[in-house]
């Protein structure tokens, strides 16, 4: 089973506890207006646009088929500047076993890995593959996920996952439809689900005024899981860079303001409130 890896970077201290392997998988299956990785979001259309600017010929059209050459490749991202369709030439067809023969090369120093995106959950049956290589190799295996593939469909791929990241973008459907173009109703359900079976790791709340409710976030969690909520919640400052779009421009949170939201949720009950 191949999944298109748009990158992975080998040690990463900021994908999940401890060091880990990071792997990213091309495509989303939302559009975020706050995305900061925006190039993960599709799949190439080789439309061909980005062949020509590539300054180290690294770039090939073949019919309908962006060839990339790693090697010739300077890591300018002038191709992911000029892709109208929110794409990169720069993705990897490959196989759970080759993403492993990677991971395996960082052993000596990570005790897991993340898999992340785009939404990783879009390739299920090579999640599980590539976890069950990981697992037999003692690796702790994490899902960073925008919970919108449905976990009740794939109890096995859960089974081997060691925990879900799950992002909880907003709270009311309407807010999460303008954030992202999408509903929100399997994500409630995926955090209800995920409580439940003791995989949850943490919940991720991107902090946007006036673009995410995330107040109603809080609040929804405790009504949906209880008080005191034990879970880890990371509050994450929303931060331009990278953004495209109507939002590129728009300002993060400041410190009070992050620091009186931890507040707020510590006297509501979140025992591990994390600021990012
Ligand atoms: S990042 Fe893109 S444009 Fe730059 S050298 Fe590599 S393939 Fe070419
Ligand atoms: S990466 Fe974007 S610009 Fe380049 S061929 Fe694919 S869709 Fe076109």
């Amino acid at each position: 089973m191949k999944a298109p890896v748009n990158k992975i970077i080998p040690v990463s201290v900021v994908d999940g506890p401890g060091s880990r392997t990071a792997v990213f998988l091309q495509g989303c299956n939302i559009s975020c207006a706050y995305c900061h990785n925006p190039e993960t979001q599709k799949l190439c259309t080789g439309c061909g646009i980005c062949v020509d600017g590539c300054p180290a010929g690294a770039l090939a059209l073949n019919g309908k088929m962006v060839s990339w050459d790693e090697k010739k490749c300077v890591s300018c991202d002038r191709c992911i500047a000029v892709c109208p369709n929110y794409a990169s030439p720069k993705i990897r067809e490959m196989s759970a076993e080759e993403v492993y023969e990677e991971v395996s090369g960082n052993l000596p120093f990570i005790r897991g890995i993340t898999v992340s995106g785009g939404e990783c959950c879009l390739y299920p049956e090579f999640l599980k593959e590539l976890f069950g290589l990981c697992k037999g190799a003692g690796l702790s295996c994490l899902i960073d996920s925008n919970g919108m593939v449905d976990f009740s469909l794939y109890p096995e791929l859960l089974e081997l996952s060691d925990g879900v990241m799950l992002d909880v973008k907003s709270w009311d459907p309407e807010v999460y439809r303008r954030l992202t173009g999408a509903d929100n109703a399997v994500v409630k359900k995926n955090l209800e689900l995920l409580w439940r079976k003791n995989k949850l790791e943490e919940i991720r709340i991107v902090c946007l005024s006036g673009e995410s409710d995330y107040e109603e976030v809080l609040r929804g969690i405790v009504g949906l899981m209880g008080s005191p909520v034990t879970a880890r919640v990371r509050l994450i400052r929303f931060r331009p860079f990278g953004v495209r779009g109507r939002l590129s421009g728009a300002s993060e949170p400041d410190d009070r303001v992050m620091r009186e939201l931890a507040a707020w949720a510590g006297e509501m009950g979140y025992q591990n409130v994390v600021l990012t």
